[in-house]
């Protein structure tokens, strides 16, 4: 195998949150890694700014959460529901506390994406990892003994380590060069998201989110007066928030929000980032490995980004597959069998709850806000059929399965 470099651990395509978390993980039990980032430098391509507090488990359990924190990591402590359909002032009397849902964790941690990948990888290759950032044209081989293939700095380079993992996100050509084809669920409305500053009327530790209009409104405060800004809305208006003039009509969307408090303070504020609109879907895989290969965050199937789960799974992906290869020897596709199951578990329940939560808060014709109303009216009186949404905060796992059915869905929902 000459010119082959073959004394490498794991090489990781994609340094994202989830493949510089694993890499910094994998480097610190004294593995070699070798990390090929795309990038040479990172920017805002809208993308999730609010970690769920068993994501922030994850976080602590993986050893990065202080290093976020230390960045500007921002806890949220409460979650008030703002909503057309509630008077303002009952909202505000049911606040959720979120800051005290989970033992040793002080709420979803807030901070711009692009800090988190730029902390992720210093903390990789602090730990010993090595990382070539500009790579260009990754070429994966799957099997016993793997190979990948990629151009840096105008030079091909070959590389066959014991394992590759595929971390390069929602269009993951790692996935793609393997033949794994996601399935996905329908498409009927898309998510726009925008990083504002100068909001700074809006209370700091308070996140919100409901239904007002043709709307889905979600509010993450990051402190200082910036807030992440993400709305849902129906796919048929794809061009709503793109192209010029797109941060200026959904934050004078906000202008029109007299059930939400402080909703002026975001109309008037200014955009600190782009205005981008995404597919607002589930993609997911069966069993995202193959020989010598294992996939992780998003390049492995990702959740409705309406329930903000993306890096809380992705974290955990971290944390098993970490588990895993620094558990034992035998990295056999055998030996990742915990990792599918239990993630195909977890990202069926979570698609139930995001199924949840669009049926509440993102559909808008009237035979939808019929069934709206009936949930709301049923959710008020009864707060334990809220469930697949207090597995948002807390993990799918900690919530009965029962509440991740079709039967529940319509027990809330139906006639
Ligand atoms: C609009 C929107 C809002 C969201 N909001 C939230 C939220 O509030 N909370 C939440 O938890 N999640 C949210 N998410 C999801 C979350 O952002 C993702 O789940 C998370 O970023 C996945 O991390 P990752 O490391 O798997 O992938 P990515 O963040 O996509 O990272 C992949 C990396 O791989 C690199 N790469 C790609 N291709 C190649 C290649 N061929 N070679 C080398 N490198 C490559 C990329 O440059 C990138 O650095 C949101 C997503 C969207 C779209």
């Amino acid at each position: 195998m000459e010119g082959i470099v073959s004394d490498i651990d794991v090489t990781i395509v994609g340094g994202g949150i989830g493949g510089a978390s694993l890499g910094g993980m994998l480097a610190r039990a004294g593995l070699r890694v070798l990390i090929l980032e795309r990038e040479t430098e990172f920017v805002d391509r809208v993308r999730g700014e609010w970690i769920a507090p068993w994501g922030v488990a994850e976080l602590q359990r993986i050893g990065l959460y202080d290093r976020f924190v230390a960045a500007g990591g921002h806890h949220l402590a409460t979650h008030i529901g703002y909503d057309e359909l509630v008077d303002p002032a009952v909202a505000a009397a049911q606040p959720l506390p979120i800051g005290m849902l989970l033992p040793g964790v002080p709420g979803p941690l807030c901070l711009q994406h692009v800090v988190m990948q730029h902390e992720a990888l210093a903390w990789a290759c602090d730990g010993g990892a090595d990382l070539r950032r500009g790579v260009a044209d990754v070429q994966v081989v799957a099997g016993a003994r793997p190979a990948v293939s990629f151009v840096h700095e105008g030079v091909t380079e070959t590389v066959s380590p014991r394992l590759v993992v595929g971390a390069d996100g929602r269009t993951s050509s790692v996935r793609r060069q393997l033949g794994l084809v996601l399935a996905e669920a329908p498409l009927d409305h898309l998510i726009a998201g925008l990083l504002i500053e100068g909001a700074d009327a809006w209370p700091d530790e308070l996140q919100a989110g409901g239904k007002v209009g043709d709307l889905h409104y979600l509010v993450f405060p990051q402190g200082r007066g910036r807030i992440r800004l993400y709305v849902d809305f129906d796919a048929a208006d794809r061009g709503r928030f793109t192209g010029a003039g797109g941060a200026e009509r959904l934050l004078a969307a906000f202008a029109d929000m007299p059930c939400v408090p402080h909703a002026d303070a975001i109309a008037q504020a200014r955009p600190a980032g782009p205005c981008r609109s995404y597919p607002s879907q589930d993609a997911w895989l069966d069993a995202p490995v193959a020989d010598g290969v294992v996939l992780i965050g998003d390049a492995a199937g990702y959740n409705d980004p309406i329930i903000g789960q993306g890096l809380s799974i992705t974290l955990r992906d971290v944390r098993i597959v970490g588990g895993i290869l620094t558990g034992g020897d035998d990295w056999s596709a055998a030996t990742f069998a915990s990792y599918v199951t239990e993630r195909r578990e977890r990202l069926r329940r979570l698609r139930a709850s995001a199924e949840f939560a669009t049926s509440l808060n993102a559909r808008f014709t009237p035979r939808d806000l019929e069934r709206r109303a009936r949930a709301k009216q049923r959710t008020e009186a009864d707060a334990s059929l809220l469930m697949p949404v207090v597995a948002i905060f807390v993990g799918p796992e900690l919530v009965d399965e029962s509440y991740f059915t079709r039967a529940f869905h319509e027990q809330v929902f139906g006639t």
